[in-house]
């Protein structure tokens, strides 16, 4: 399969000059390395780039060439040529960094890999089977002939590394290990990344498993845990992800997974984080997408108003539901 960036991408971002680059609120390694990749390709060509995010800048991620350079929503002007979406299925998921009003007009690129993409932009490049927005950007350094230096290359496959779960997941194809095989060939060192994200797990988080997993249940072939906000609190850690996806996941009597963190939204409301994850030939994007979120058939979250208790009371009869339809359909 070859992919192409399609022309008229191609022509919006030859065209502009001032462009602003915005990734997702709760950004994870494609986020962070598609808003970074992209400004690093950009900037090669003479571009005047900005990179925004609705978030503060995890540690995590703080390697990563340029991530120093990230402005809060608070930073964002308001007078840009473009501004390019990145690794977003919706234009909700901008959060403050977009604001319609002082933004109107300006045109937006979309270049994302997730199949529940509402094509928001006025420009819209959706690869479903691209494993990472890094992947659709080693297709546009081509289209744009920019050579990829080292800089972008660390960026581009920390996106990949992170999505895959280093290789691992379902759509790791034949084009992403070449992908990444080039991103490592211009001088992206794959251990170093791996350990930087990955292989990390904050102390507190660990401690935080132990009430969380004391909890957890399975019903149905759906395995499902979740966090109070009082104890994230308590626990302090550096953030609020739980890293019990793969685990759950991996669990050999469950199709679906869920992890569920509890928190407080801006107008002191508690709302919860949904995660999901689906084994092949299984699909969690619909109903992620019916709660308002989206994401991937085999990953996908969204946001549901309601104390962990409420939400999970609500979302665990609509997944087992699911399950069941899903598994009708293939018998
Ligand atoms: P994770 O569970 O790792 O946070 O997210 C899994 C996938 O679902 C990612 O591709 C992520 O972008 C997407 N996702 C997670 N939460 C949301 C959400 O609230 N809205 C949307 N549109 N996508 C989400
Ligand atoms: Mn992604």
């Amino acid at each position: 399969m070859t992919y192409q960036a399609p022309a008229e991408l191609v022509d919006a971002l030859r065209g502009a000059n001032k462009i602003l680059c915005v990734s997702h609120i709760n950004a994870d390694g494609d986020a962070y390395g598609s808003l970074l990749g992209l400004m690093w390709m950009l900037r090669v060509v003479g571009k005047q780039v900005t990179p925004a995010m609705p978030d503060p800048v995890i540690q995590e991620f703080e390697f990563l060439p340029g991530a120093g350079e990230i402005i809060p929503p608070q930073a964002v002007g308001a007078i840009y040529d473009l501004i390019v979406c990145l690794d977003m299925s919706s234009q909700d998921r901008m959060g403050a960094v977009f604001d319609p009003v002082r933004h109107a007009g300006i045109p937006l690129a979309v270049i994302d890999h997730h199949v529940t993409n509402t094509r928001f932009g006025s420009v819209n490049w959706v690869e479903a089977n691209c494993a990472a927005t890094c992947q659709m950007l080693t297709v546009l350094a081509d289209a744009l002939d920019i050579p990829i230096d080292r800089q972008i290359a660390v960026c581009l496959l920390t996106g990949i590394v992170t999505d895959t779960l280093c290789f691992r997941t379902s759509n790791t194809t034949p084009d992403v290990l070449e992908a990444a095989m080039r991103l490592q060939r211009a001088g992206a060192e794959l251990p170093a990344i791996v350990q930087r994200t990955l292989n990390r797990l904050p102390f507190n988080t660990l401690r935080l498993w132990a009430p969380v997993l004391a909890r957890v249940q399975l019903r149905e072939g759906v395995v499902w845990a979740g966090a109070t906000n009082a104890e994230l609190n308590a626990a302090g850690h550096e953030d609020d992800d739980l890293r019990l996806n793969s685990v759950l996941s991996s669990v050999n009597e469950a199709d679906m997974s869920a992890v569920f963190t509890e928190k407080v939204n801006d107008n002191g409301e508690p709302v919860v984080e949904c995660s999901f994850r689906a084994k092949p030939g299984f699909n969690v994007g619909d109903l992620a997408f019916r709660l308002g979120g989206g994401g991937h058939a085999p990953a996908s979250g969204c946001t549901v108003p309601g104390t962990l208790d409420q939400v999970i009371e609500q979302v665990i009869p609509m997944m087992i539901e699911e399950r069941r339809r899903q598994l009708d359909a293939m018998s």
